[in-house]
């Protein structure tokens, strides 16, 4: 139980204040402390984990706690931890301004027990449900990887940055040959199971850290590999189609192969301004439209 205790950070110039709430907290959450904004601010860059929940005060020498908690507010890593401000300034102003900074909570000093602790513990678990939920609306349904929601937004991203960087993006469309027969023949659960087989097989050969294998749609998948050029792209692509075949998911109506197959695109581009995420994702599908018609079971890359 111990080590999966969640973590908290208490920011408080005065170390009295720090030892109260420790005591308070420390059977349910591992607490960490820092006695100015300078420190906490150090301690959060270099340590491994970031904090689940911030209790910050006011009045600080220094950066003071307002302006702490806007910089946290502003940084792309730390803008998701809840602060809470603990503090001796009381007034409805002092309390809008501490809103206003980004905290989701306020309480005033001296602070009751049972409040503070059931403060934190609320925002920790909305901070997991909305966690949950960004998770969720990620994944596909059926097949547990990423969907085409996340699939848009994360070839947006990478578009940036590989033009940024000027390095090769390549996109890999693929599609499973006769999919509409099998679910005929086999029925629509078997047709579902053959998804996410297929689905698995996809996301273990695609296992960069950057590299996102996303359900495009129906017995449609997709790949992005980023920082990769056509030849290391159709490795992949040959690897996912000699994989999903060596799986030899019977397959009794496909005229190319007595095991479920697949047809693959490949594109790759280099992003600048003259070229759009839509041109790359037309590129890699003419490709798979030529793989079909060239006997499906293989691999095309777009020209
Ligand atoms: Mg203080």
């Amino acid at each position: 139980m111990t080590e999966h205790k969640l973590t908290l950070l208490v920011i408080d110039d005065e170390a009295s204040n720090i030892k109260v709430l420790r005591e308070v907290l420390k059977s349910d959450y591992k607490v960490y402390a820092a006695t100015s904004a300078e420190k906490a601010l150090q301690l959060i860059s270099s340590s491994e984990k970031l904090p689940d929940l911030i209790l910050l005060d006011i009045i600080m020498p220094g950066i003071d706690g307002y302006e702490l908690c806007k910089k946290l507010k502003a940084d792309q890593q730390t803008k998701s931890i809840p602060i809470i401000f603990i503090t001796s300034k009381t007034t409805e102003q002092d309390e809008i301004k501490g809103f206003e900074a980004g905290a989701v909570d306020y309480v005033t000093k001296p602070f009751s027990t049972p409040i503070v602790k059931a403060r934190v513990k609320t925002h920790l678990e909305l901070k997991a449900m909305r966690e949950h939920f960004e998770k969720l609306s990620m994944r596909d349904s059926l097949t547990g990887i990423s969907n085409r929601m996340h699939f848009d937004h994360k070839l947006i991203q990478e578009w940036k940055r590989m033009q940024r960087d000027n390095l090769p993006l390549s996109l890999i469309m693929c599609d499973v040959d006769f999919f509409k027969k099998y679910n005929d023949h086999y029925g629509h659960q078997a047709g579902d199971r053959c998804l996410q087989r297929v689905a698995s097989i996809i996301d273990i050969n695609s296992k960069r850290p950057a590299d996102l294998a996303a359900r495009y749609g129906g017995e449609e998948f997709a790949v992005i590999l980023p920082d990769t050029n056509a030849v290391g792209a159709l490795e992949v692509a040959e690897k996912i189609r000699s994989e999903v075949q060596r799986y030899e998911i019977p397959h009794a109506e496909s005229t190319v192969s007595p095991f479920v197959s697949l047809s693959l695109g490949v594109s790759t581009v280099i992003p600048s301004q003259e070229v759009t995420p839509e041109e790359l994702i037309a590129s890699a599908d003419a490709a798979l439209y030529k793989a079909k018609e060239n006997g499906r079971n293989r691999v095309e890359i777009a020209i």
